[in-house]
């Protein structure tokens, strides 16, 4: 007899971040990057960072850091978790091969790599946006590296299982809106303001143009289940089962509808 499947959430979660580590990294970078320790960070407006040799252990030995922040992991599609990821990936392989700029700044080596595997360095997450500077986001480039080891992964159905429930509705926003650029059919009459993205591009590593350039199989995975929430002055917001989101107009809370 089978045994039930017990959840581990600490494991899964890391496991699974680790699975889309070790992917990329063979995928993008010939396996060529040093495993690093992943964190979960709630750091406030950004997406993820990059600290290298963070972390040391009695033995002398050390090792960087990339943290993701799990408030987006409810409201972004996975792709662009997955973009975090990889934009930080390229801030660990150019520390241990390449020329850094000075700290929080993207240089043009920085900007090259990027562009090499696939994710175009854009300040405003968009097409035409500069290439190098401090606060960097990046969209995926249609046909390239990222995007199609982006869907090899996603069609090994990968996943990451636990997400964080009470996100600011500016991270549902966020992600509601990076949505419904992506896959317009399927957000019926939820389709944001492109302008709340475009808001926060700037401050944050994440784009949204990954699906909309038309990888199907990445568009696909993307229509994970939503749930419409509707707050006191009826504004509303789509986002994965069970978030806890108050209104910061009305001070209501966004009940599921
Ligand atoms: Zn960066
Ligand atoms: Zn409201």
């Amino acid at each position: 007899m089978l045994q039930a499947a017990r959840s581990v959430p600490t494991r899964e979660t890391y496991d699974e971040l680790q699975v889309a580590y070790s992917h990329f990294n063979a995928r993008l970078f010939d396996g060529a990057l040093p495993d690093c320790l992943i964190t979960l960070q709630r750091e406030k407006s950004t997406c993820g960072y990059f600290s290298a040799k963070r972390f040391a252990r009695a033995d002398g030995e050390t090792t960087d850091e990339i943290a993701l922040n799990p408030s987006y992991f409810a409201a972004v599609p996975l792709v662009e978790t997955m973009q975090t990821l990889v934009h930080e990936m390229v801030h660990l392989w150019q520390h241990h091969y390449g020329a850094p700029g000075r700290v929080r700044y993207h240089n043009e080596e920085w900007a090259a790599k990027m562009e090499g595997i696939g994710l175009m360095p854009s300040s405003t997450g968009r097409p035409g946006g500069k290439r190098t500077g401090d606060k960097m986001s990046d969209y995926a480039v249609e046909g390239g590296p990222f995007l199609l080891a982006c869907a090899e992964l996603l069609t090994l159905s990968f996943n990451i299982s636990w997400y964080d429930r009470f996100p600011a509705v500016e991270h549902v926003r966020f992600g509601e809106s990076s949505l419904s650029a992506a896959l317009p059919a399927a957000v019926g009459g939820g389709a944001a303001p492109l302008a709340s993205h475009a808001l926060l591009a700037g401050v944050m590593h994440a784009s949204v143009s990954a699906a909309q350039d038309g990888a199907a199989g990445v568009a696909a995975a993307n229509k994970s289940n939503r749930t419409k929430y509707v707050c006191g002055c009826r504004s509303a917001v789509w986002g994965k089962p069970g978030l806890v989101i108050r209104c910061g107009v009305c001070d209501e809370a966004f009940e599921p509808q």
